[in-house]
């Protein structure tokens, strides 16, 4: 038998067992099975005293006495124990007590049995779930064991589990005992995976003894080894797998050479109305390196809303121009490509390069002229939407694509950029995301990619003040705002918009937006209001009459979120503020504290409000550090439930690790797996032969999407 065993020929399973174990768990083989690890275990190692159980304990295993047997009828009676017939008996009572304490052992069911066991005087282990009921501590029906027996003293496993397993008699003492019948045919002939040296050098214990140690430990220590092994291992040829395919990349994929930083760069950088911060700076010698390098660049670049990710992409772009290339920055949404649009244009005058709009709004005699300047080469920069990866748009030597707020993209269409190259050449690529990405996260979803953080905001932004309220704030609230109106500031209200409940909530922003108006009158204000229902001309008449400042307040849906850039604006009110994503809230925040003003962000909380909720939003008022509430937010919810990373999603779905929580491992397995290649980069050494196999292994195949078509 191996790890490749179709899961059927397991002694204890069978067709029947092994379809459903399939269908259930996605266990085909015997392999499958001793890789499903337990989620947690019940510590059986020790007893606690009564005076010690808790209700909130999950389990808990006391060693106590019987006192007293009583035997009740449906309706409550007590039953006399003489003449007794267990037919008519429904509930049974025991109470046991040790050294500390006393508490009440209930059964319903198997009376008969426990009546003959729990006979006054004798000891028993008692395990189960405790509760209250009227300050009195009960269990019911507990696993009874002798005080010597053989289970106790140990880790228990616990696995997934479903009704229809549990239904089929799949139970969790059924599941341990097939892991240990597969274990006892597996172990003799499992291949190690990781080679000896790497074992010896990271203090790692091998394979069979992690694998024995996971599903039945001896002891914690024991367990901790094996899970750290398990992990370790885990991390460790993911980022080999990764960083392997980024060394042969670098080494193959070839770059259009852009040896000049050209002129069109310095017209543009000698007439910038700012210093460019440090990390700005820095990121952008990177990325001439890369441009210079002759290798093409995947590049991508993070930073938090506000940080100047736009004079970077402009400055980038510029770079391929002044080498005789064009550069197209793709943007998310209509919105934010024609505000990328407005501003870039503005930057590019002084360098006469042209820049064009393309979007799905584009008519079609623009398109036509668009089409024709990029195969000429007149447009030097092209801005737009997934438009511009159509097939129909062809550039005459595409050098740089600059990919804005990645997340929302596929892989896949990054792929399609890559095939509109100069002569087969793939351009450079520079991915620019605001949604703050953990490390760890960062690491493994574009493990692949060099990555440029912007770390540092343009200077002279002053903190936002971020406050959670309820409704009976909200009268507080508009004085608030009248108040920072009368220093001549202006104000953000935002309102969600959920597909799922659409109309609803068009109607509470209708309403929000009347009681606005109402509570703010003309002709002393004026209130402007933008959504998605609104012709184009009808939003960018009322964007503009707030961007202008002949509007005091802008009422509107999440459009704002990535559009406008207001220094004026001081206030951002976000209704039903539990709605948001915690991602989202921290965009929407970053709109103001553009000025030099002081800001505030206004949290206005819905009346239900869960605990995690609400957890969400403390952390928002707690910090105005992207970085940080991502890494807290997954924390909170795991990385697959990340805003924005589903679409991407992982390369690989980790079975023991976790990105939330094994940040350190990742680190050292990352900066191990970074060794090993800077010594074999190829990984023909014989001695790293298993860990090629390894990597020649199914989940380790990540594809690359310079390949797809
Ligand atoms: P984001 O990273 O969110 O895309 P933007 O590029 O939109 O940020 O920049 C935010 C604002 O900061 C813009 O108004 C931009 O003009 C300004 N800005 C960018 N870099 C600097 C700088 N070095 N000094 C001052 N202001 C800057
Ligand atoms: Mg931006």
């Amino acid at each position: 038998m191996t790890m490749d065993t179709a899961i059927q020929y397991l002694p204890g399973v069978g067709p029947k067992r092994a379809q459903l174990l399939e269908s259930e768990l996605g266990i085909s083989t015997v392999g499958n099975l001793v890789h499903l690890y337990p989620f947690r275990y019940i510590d059986r190692s020790s007893i606690v005293p009564i005076a010690q159980v808790h209700p909130d304990l999950a389990q808990v295993q006391v060693k106590a006495t019987v006192q007293k047997v009583r035997l009740f009828a449906k309706n409550g009676a007590e039953l006399p124990p003489e003449k007794l017939k267990y037919n008519a008996v429904s509930r049974m009572s025991v109470t046991v007590a040790d050294q500390s304490g006393e508490m009440e052992i209930v059964f319903f069911k198997g009376i008969k049995w426990m009546h003959a066991r729990l006979v006054p005087g004798n000891t028993f282990i008692f395990f189960g779930k405790p509760t209250v009921f009227k300050s009195w501590l009960k269990m019911v029906h507990p696993e009874v064991d002798a005080p010597d027996s053989s289970t106790s003293g140990m880790l228990t496993g616990v696995y997934t589990s479903t009704e229809k397993l549990k239904n089929a008699g799949i139970t969790g003492r059924v599941m341990l005992k097939l892991i240990g019948t597969a274990l006892e045919e597996i172990l003799p002939v499992v291949r190690e995976t990781l080679p000896d040296y790497i074992l010896k050098e990271k203090g790692l214990v091998p394979l069979t003894y992690a694998l024995r140690q996971i599903h039945f430990p001896v002891d914690q220590n024991a367990l901790a080894k094996a899970s750290y092994r398990l992990k370790f291992e885990e991390l460790f040829l993911l980022q080999l797998s990764l960083l392997k395919q980024k060394y042969i990349r670098s080494k193959s994929a070839v770059g259009l050479q852009m040896p000049l930083v050209g002129e069109a760069f310095n017209a543009c950088y000698n007439a910038l109305p700012y210093q460019l911060t440090n990390a700005q700076k820095r990121v952008i010698r990177e990325i001439r390196e890369d441009l210079k390098s002759g290798h093409q660049m995947n590049r991508l670049l993070q930073g938090d809303v506000g940080s100047g990710k736009t004079m970077v992409a402009v400055l980038s772009a510029l770079m391929a121009v002044g080498n005789g290339y064009q550069a197209c920055i793709m943007a998310p949404t209509e919105v934010l490509a024609q505000q990328h649009f407005a501003n870039v244009s503005k930057y590019l005058r002084p360098t006469g390069v042209q820049v064009r709009l393309l979007t799905g709004s584009t008519g079609v005699a623009a398109r036509r002229e668009i089409h024709a300047g990029l195969e000429d080469g007149s447009i030097g920069i092209l801005i737009g939407t997934h438009a511009l990866i159509e097939d129909n748009v062809q550039f005459k030597a595409l050098g740089l694509a600059i990919v804005d707020e990645q997340h929302r993209f596929g892989v896949e269409q990054r792929a399609r950029l890559w095939n509109k190259g100069y002569q087969g050449i793939p351009p450079h690529v520079l991915v620019m995301t605001a949604t703050p990405i953990p490390r760890t996260l960062a690491m493994t979803l574009y493990g692949d990619l060099d990555v440029s953080v912007i770390d540092e905001m343009p200077p002279g932004r002053k903190p936002i003040t971020t406050m959670c309220v309820g409704e009976n704030k909200r009268h507080a609230m508009h004085n608030f705002i009248r108040d920072e109106i009368a220093k001549g500031r202006q104000a953000f209200i935002v309102y969600p918009l959920i597909f799922e409940s659409e109309k609803m909530d068009y109607k509470n922003l209708e309403l929000g937006y009347e009681e606005i108006v109402r509570a703010f009158p003309l002709p002393q204000y004026k209130v402007a209001i933008v959504h998605g229902q609104q012709s184009t001309q009808e939003k960018d008449f009322n964007m503009s009459a707030f961007v202008a400042g002949r509007a005091n307040i802008l009422v509107s849906t999440t459009v704002i979120e990535v559009g406008v850039d207001v220094p004026n604006a001081s206030v951002m009110v976000i209704e039903s503020a539990e709605r948001f994503g915690l991602s989202q809230l921290h965009q929407l925040r970053g709109r103001v504290g553009r000025g030099a003003e002081r800001s505030y962000c206004i949290l206005m909380r819905g009346t239900k409000v869960s605990k995690e909720s609400q957890k969400r939003l403390d952390l928002l008022c707690a910090t105005e550090n992207g970085f940080e509430l991502a890494e807290e937010d997954m924390k909170m919810r795991g990385p697959g439930d990340l805003e924005g990373t589903q679409q991407s999603g992982l390369p690989i779905s980790l079975n023991i690790a976790s990105l939330a929580k094994d940040g350190l491992i990742l680190s050292d397995a990352r900066g191990y797996a970074q060794h090993i290649l800077d010594l074999d980069p190829t990984l023909s050494d014989p001695r790293n032969a298993s860990l090629a196999a390894e990597l020649r292994r199914d989940p380790y195949i990540i594809k690359d999407y310079s390949q797809i078509s």
